[in-house]
């Protein structure tokens, strides 16, 4: 409870007493000089959450973006070092389950009675976040979001926009809400009950709140929810909104828990959607398939025609089952000691064998991996799948034993929280042994993360694994920088070595950069041999390994046993009788 001070004359400041608002006064030191009934039911506990982070109160502030506000953030101790808050929007979230209301915070200087310096109000301004005085017709009563007609006027303005630019994608969230009290309780239910009315609002508030300002967000019918986005890139934003939302409504709701169930129909559009109609059909198709022992919320409808004519969108909704499905496979390149062409390890390069494309090549795909964030998923896979690949066939076969194996990294794996440790784990569970195991990236790995880089390339050092510069030549080759990261090795792109038997200027730059490496103490890859011409050229730059289609192409792993299984046979007969 707020505690007035004994200094408080109560009768002048009485006045404020019965304001809808929650007012309060405190001193200089910030103690409550006044607080009316209603700061006393808004803020239970006393005002120390205004003050404190971790205050010992059932309620705490957030930002809009529904993160907890930090000690220096908080309203009470802004106002105590002279800064002025207007009518400032903040999140007050009360008691556990939290119920979360729209604040708006005020507060100026006071020289009243009593003995307070600063007075602050708090606005409960939820009911006017969502309505904001909305025509009347258009918007639901009950939670202030569009209604269905006017849901219905936006989608068909949507549909007409993206015919006339017919390369936009937009995504249409069907959200179906059920549980206790919002499919069963009377709209406004008996005391002690939770209202729907409540928890459709509180449904409302939550999903405006997981919405950027542009996506539309309606209230269609009793417990189902559209939302709208519109000029998206990939489909990707689409499935991370779905799975925001049902993580917000996930939440417990209102006074006592009542968990929530929460279903998701997606529908890309345009497509070939001529109406508003159809296209919210097809998100409710997709609604109806979601299948819960899948444990995935949402679905996202097989718009198979339009799909079809738009291969990069096919191509990642596929890859985004492809992991799960058990459809990438890994194939190793050799990389040989170029003076006795010997095998010393391989290049480990994926591929997706995809369900009716056949064998798709890395140029097809891993761009969009990229783009969409499945890189990450796709980079452990990778990962793990090489060290598990190598150990079996180390355990198998001696001749193997000191093969090394590179696996590329792309800049986005290098952004992920844990990634050492994460690196550490998979090569402790497979049993490889880091030594052995290479990190391939390319300059523009250096040049996204800049200074941070160089802890996380020493930490994987210190694993034991090797550093390597991908496709050396073609970044920005600031050779200056080289020395400021932990590398072992440069590979050379194949562009170098592509010409170097005519063209002069490239020989020139070739030399330079197996002298340059040399200089550094590194070891060069030369990739993309492709001729004895190459070979040879390279063998007098004394470049110490290569791979490229003139030793091997990248091979399945059947093919690498094959391979391997002809060498150990070939040996008794190369070697002398004795
Ligand atoms: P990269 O890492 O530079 O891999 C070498 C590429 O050159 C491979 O292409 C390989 O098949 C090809 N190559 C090797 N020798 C020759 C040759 O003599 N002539 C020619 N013309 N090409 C040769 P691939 O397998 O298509 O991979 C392309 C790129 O895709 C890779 O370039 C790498 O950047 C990326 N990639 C492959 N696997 C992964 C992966 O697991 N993760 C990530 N992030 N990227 C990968
Ligand atoms: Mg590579
Ligand atoms: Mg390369």
């Amino acid at each position: 409870m707020l505690q007035p001070s004994p200094l408080a004359p109560e009768m002048p400041l009485a006045v404020l007493s019965h304001l809808p608002e929650a007012v309060i006064v405190v001193d200089q030191a910030g103690a409550v000089v006044f607080c009316n009934a209603a700061a006393e039911t808004l803020l239970p506990g006393g005002i120390g959450g205004l003050v404190q982070a971790h205050a010992a109160v059932p309620y705490h502030l957030l930002d809009r973006h529904q993160r907890p506000l930090t000690t220096p953030e908080l309203p009470l101790g802004r106002v105590l070092a002279g800064q002025h808050l207007c009518n400032e929007e903040l999140l007050l979230a009360v008691g556990a389950p939290a119920r979360i209301r729209w604040v708006a915070i005020t507060s100026c200087p006071y020289s009243g009675p009593g003995a307070g310096t600063a007075l602050i109000t708090l606005r409960d301004i939820s009911p006017a976040q969502q309505h904001n005085a909305p025509p009347p017709g258009l918007y639901d009563t009950l939670t202030g979001l569009p209604n269905r007609l006017l849901l219905m006027d936006r989608l068909s303005h949507a549909l007409a926009r993206a015919h006339s630019q017919p390369h936009g994608l937009m995504a249409l969230l069907l959200i179906d809400v059920t549980g206790v009290g919002l499919t069963d309780a009377p709209l406004i239910g008996s005391p002690g009950q939770p209202l729907r009315a409540d928890l459709l609002t509180e449904v409302g508030c939550r999903l405006k709140l997981q919405a950027r300002p542009e996506t539309t967000v309606a209230h269609l019918a009793d417990n189902q929810f559209v939302m709208l986005l519109e000029d998206i890139v990939t489909s990707a934003a689409a499935i991370e909104l779905a799975d925001q939302v049902h993580t917000a409504l996930s939440q417990p709701m209102l006074p006592q828990p009542v968990p929530v169930e929460t279903r998701i129909g997606i529908a890309l559009g345009p497509g070939h959607y001529q109406s508003a109609d159809a296209w919210l059909s097809d998100a409710d198709t997709a609604l109806a398939q979601i299948k819960p022992d899948l444990g995935q919320p949402w679905h996202l409808f097989d718009n198979s025609l339009w799909m079809q004519q738009d291969l990069k969108l096919q191509t990642e909704i596929g890859l985004r089952h492809a992991i799960e499905r058990g459809e990438l496979r890994l194939h190793y390149q050799p990389i040989v000691t170029l003076s006795n062409q010997e095998i010393c390890g391989f290049e480990a390069l994926v591929r997706w064998q995809h369900p009716t494309r056949g064998l798709l090549l890395p140029g097809e795909f891993i761009q969009i991996a990229e783009t969409t964030g499945l890189i990450i998923p796709l980079g452990w896979w990778v990962l793990n799948e090489a060290c598990r690949q190598m150990q079996v066939w180390t355990e198998q076969n001696p001749s193997m034993a000191a093969f090394t194996v590179s696996v590329n990294m792309s800049s986005k794996q290098f952004s992920q929280p844990h990634l050492v440790e994460r690196i550490r784990q998979i090569v402790e569970k497979t049993g490889f042994s880091a030594h052995r195991l290479k990190i391939e990236m390319t300059e523009g790995v250096l040049i996204d993360h800049s200074d941070s880089i160089i802890t996380i390339l020493e930490q994987i050092k210190a694993l034991g694994i090797k550093l390597l510069v991908d496709d050396f030549g073609t970044g920005y080759s600031s050779l200056s920088y080289l020395h400021r990261f932990p590398f072992d090795c440069l590979k050379i792109d194949r562009s170098f070595i592509e010409n170097a038997d005519q063209d002069f200027e490239k020989l020139e730059i070739l030399q330079s950069v197996v002298r340059l490496a040399w200089n550094l103490g590194l070891d060069v890859v030369a990739e993309g041999i492709e001729t004895p011409r190459h070979h040879a050229q390279l063998k007098a730059l004394r470049c110490e390994l290569g791979q490229g289609y003139l030793f091997s192409r990248p091979l399945a792993p059947d093919a690498v046993e094959a391979m391997m299984a002809k060498k150990i046979a070939q040996v008794p007969d190369s070697s002398p009788a004795t």
